[in-house]
């Protein structure tokens, strides 16, 4: 019964989800069904407003899928040890230019040789970026994340210290929860998927923040067996 327990449970969590998304497709798509029709008639200036803002539609859409498609699991799950701090090197590189035109500097220290991660690595991956991103996004004067690394029994630890604004206490908890943003142009699945994936992955993901002061989020994963 247990079992069946957590199928319903998962059931009712993918109808909420579903719900979600349907909704925040729809406003896009039901600002998109306007703007068509008002190109029909619209003068040439109007159109290229019209234009720009259609485009930008598209491009809200385009971010909403592309974040919750990374959930489907490619064909076939490939779980094969890989080093995080490989991994890591790769999402910093990736995000430097990010980092810079924003002041921030990432710093990563800590253990380079620590034992591999079974996981599905574009998985992993994309939850340093959502991390890494957030981080730097609460950063907009600048400042530093200072990503360290290190084994601590059968598990890797990885945490990511920023100077940004800090969250809640009373908002902490609703990190996490599908579209839950209060970013202007936020989409407030980062979070959701990454926490989903490291769930997979077995491993453990928290945060600890003090307003005005910065964010400290935690990630734990299992090492894989030598
Ligand atoms: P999004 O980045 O699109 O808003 P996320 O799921 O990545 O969605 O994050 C949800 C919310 O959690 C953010 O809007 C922000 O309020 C908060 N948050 C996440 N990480 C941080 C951080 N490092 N510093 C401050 N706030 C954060
Ligand atoms: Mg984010």
């Amino acid at each position: 019964t247990e079992e069946l327990l957590r199928k319903t449970e998962k059931l009712h969590v993918a109808g909420q989800l579903a719900a979600g998304i349907a909704h925040e497709i729809r406003n896009p798509l039901t600002a998109l069904k306007g703007f068509v029709k008002l190109m029909c008639h619209a003068s040439e200036e109007s159109k290229m407003r019209y234009y720009h803002i259609m485009q930008e539609e598209f491009n809200r859409i385009e971010l909403i899928l592309g974040e919750l498609l990374i959930l489907a699991k490619p064909q076939a799950v490939a779980y094969m040890p890989h080093d995080p701090f490989l991994i890591l090197e790769e999402v910093i590189q990736l995000l430097n230019t990010e980092a810079i035109m924003n002041n921030v500097e990432i710093i990563l220290c800590g253990d380079s040789t620590l034992p591999t991660v079974n996981c599905e690595r574009n998985q992993i991956k994309q939850v340093f970026v959502n991390v890494i991103k957030n981080a730097i996004e609460a950063m907009p004067l600048g400042g530093i994340l200072t990503i360290t690394s290190l084994k601590q029994g059968n598990d890797v630890i990885l945490t990511f210290v920023d100077q940004g604004q800090g969250i809640s206490e009373d908002r902490l908890p609703r990190i996490g929860e599908p579209f839950y943003t209060t970013k202007e142009k936020g989409t407030g699945l980062g979070m959701m998927v990454s926490f989903t994936i490291i769930e997979e992955h077995h491993g453990c993901i928290s945060y600890q923040s003090k307003l005005g002061v910065g964010t400290s989020v935690n990630i734990q994963l299992p090492a894989s067996e030598q």
